[in-house]
């Protein structure tokens, strides 16, 4: 068995260093600042980090990234939201019209086919 120090590869660098960098055609590159930084010295990776430019990029990365994610989750809230609210209304309007809700059911096919949102109807079963 050898006992030689494995040399350093871009790959091995990389690893150490997840999620910031990538590697392509041996060259290892930035994930947030999209620039090649020379692997072979971690001081010049190190400083690369530490740099005012870096760290401003890994901000903005993150504050797009929290906005994506507060907006999917807004944007489910509202389906969510106009799901219950029509739910609420269909019942109410049978409820005036002096329908029993088991006629829903028939209805169905048509809210399906003509109503936006009409394939969240629930079966009448479910609606009590
Ligand atoms: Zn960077």
């Amino acid at each position: 068995m050898s006992r030689k120090r494995k040399a350093m590869s871009v790959d091995t660098r990389c690893k150490e260093y997840r999620n910031i960098f990538h590697v392509d055609d041996n060259i290892l590159f930035c994930n947030y600042c999209n620039v090649s930084v020379d692997w072979k010295h971690k001081s010049v990776i190190d400083s690369h980090c530490g740099s005012q430019k870096h760290i401003s990029n890994v901000k903005k990365q993150d504050d797009t990234q929290n906005k994506t994610q507060q907006l999917t989750l807004s944007s489910a809230q509202a389906a969510a939201d106009s799901k219950k609210r029509l739910i609420e209304d269909l019942i109410e309007a049978f409820a005036i019209a002096d329908i029993p809700l088991e006629k829903v059911n028939s209805l169905l096919p048509f809210l399906k086919k003509y109503v936006k949102n009409g394939g969240s109807i629930p079966q009448a079963s479910t609606l009590r």
